[in-house]
């Protein structure tokens, strides 16, 4: 067990134990699937078994799982491989969905962050057929989506649908088909997979065409040499969370440890679905990144609820577009456990975020007192 408590698994989970060995195993074996010597077999038949594996995950057939770089990469290929002129994207969508389509029509979300499905059909109404992208779980709140309800009004508008499943993935029930949905993006890291390698499902009958030049790899549908080791792992990853992630208990522990220390923080989508991972926090009047800071001080790794790339802390967009007070958003930070979390790593977590919440109100009364 680490000396710290990792809560922060929805920007990474620690790969597991089962998919270090199946990788160094692929790795130590080498070969390119596309040779056919019996190297280049051996090296096949380990991706192929992988395909197998991440595809029950999906509820796809392995024919229509395509691997990629990683979750950025199958959110690239889908928002463009259908080449439909309108592109339909929730406010609430992950970066790589949102600046891939810097001309989508946005759809609007309500507070508790869930696309406004009536806003969503006005937009659909008589214009020509659109693709819509609407993730499944959002990585800062862990809401989900209404997605069947979404496949049914675009089926009406002949739309298309793409699902952003990548925080989804592993931790609640996942169908390509009995969602209804065109194609669906996963990511090996979020699973406790490695970094670096993801997949596309894209249901047999939906369009799509390639924009990548080069080798006939994933049946024409994604040229480059594959990563072995790597897809072997997202399928070791695939196969031992198939059945989700059992820790809404930890989770609901969380909220109420905290809320009982700060009566007046805010959980942000408490009153809807959510992943039983994820919890996005206010500590009021605490901004976020001294939150983290201390935490990581205390042996305990979050994340600031907003988006943060190179260690720099941006606004929230998922908050915003969920109507926050920016000020207010400025506090919230995200908690995610995982397949490795105990009980343990909540207790630390707890007493930390105490800590700091009574030296940060007992310093408030006392310049209010010295005042
Ligand atoms: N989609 C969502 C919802 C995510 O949370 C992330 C990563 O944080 C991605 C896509 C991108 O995945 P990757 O890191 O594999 O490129």
């Amino acid at each position: 067990m680490p000396a710290f408590a990792y809560l922060d698994h929805n920007a990474t989970s620690p790969v597991r134990p089962a998919v270090l060995d199946a990788m160094l195993e692929a790795l130590g074996a080498g070969g390119n699937p596309s040779s056919v010597h019996r190297a280049g077999r051996a090296a096949r038949g380990r991706v192929d078994a992988a395909r197998r594996q991440v595809a029950a995950l999906a509820g796809a057939l392995p024919s229509e799982v395509i691997f990629t770089s990683g979750g950025t990469e199958a959110n690239n290929i889908a928002v463009a491989c259908t080449h439909r002129e309108r592109i339909l994207v929730s406010a609430v969508e992950h970066e790589s969905v949102l600046k891939a389509v810097p001309r989508a029509e946005i759809i609007p979300v309500d507070r508790n962050g869930v696309v406004d499905l009536a806003a969503l059909e006005r937009m659909l109404a008589g214009s020509e057929p659109a693709l819509v992208s609407v993730m499944f779980a959002n990585n800062e709140t862990g809401v989900l989506q209404p997605i069947a309800e979404i496949v049914r009004l675009a089926r009406v508008a002949g739309a298309l649908v793409h699902c952003d499943a990548v925080q989804a993935a592993g931790k609640v029930p996942l169908d390509l088909h009995r969602l209804g949905v065109d194609y669906l993006s996963l990511s090996a890291h979020k699973l406790g997979g490695p970094t670096g390698v993801g997949a596309l499902a894209v249901r047999a009958d939906a369009p799509f065409a390639s924009d990548r030049k080069g080798g006939s790899q994933e049946s024409n549908r994604r040229a480059g040499t594959e990563n072995v080791a790597g897809i072997v792992g997202f399928g070791a990853a695939a196969e031992a969370s198939r059945d989700g992630l059992d820790v809404a208990s930890l989770r609901d522990r969380i909220e109420i440890g905290l809320r009982a220390i700060a009566p007046t923080a805010t959980v942000y989508g408490a009153g809807v679905p959510r992943l039983p991972n994820t919890t996005c926090i206010s500590m009021p009047g605490v901004k976020a990144e001294t939150q983290v800071m201390a935490l990581d001080l205390a042996g305990v790794c979050v994340s600031a609820g907003a988006a943060c790339s190179s260690g720099k802390v941006t606004r929230s967009s998922v908050l915003t577009a969920m109507g926050v007070d920016p000020a207010e958003a400025a506090t919230a930070i995200r908690i995610s456990s995982g397949w490795n979390t105990v009980s343990e790593d909540i207790d630390c977590l707890i007493a930390a975020w105490k800590g700091l919440y009574i030296r940060v109100t007992h310093s408030d009364l006392s310049q209010a007192h010295a005042a």
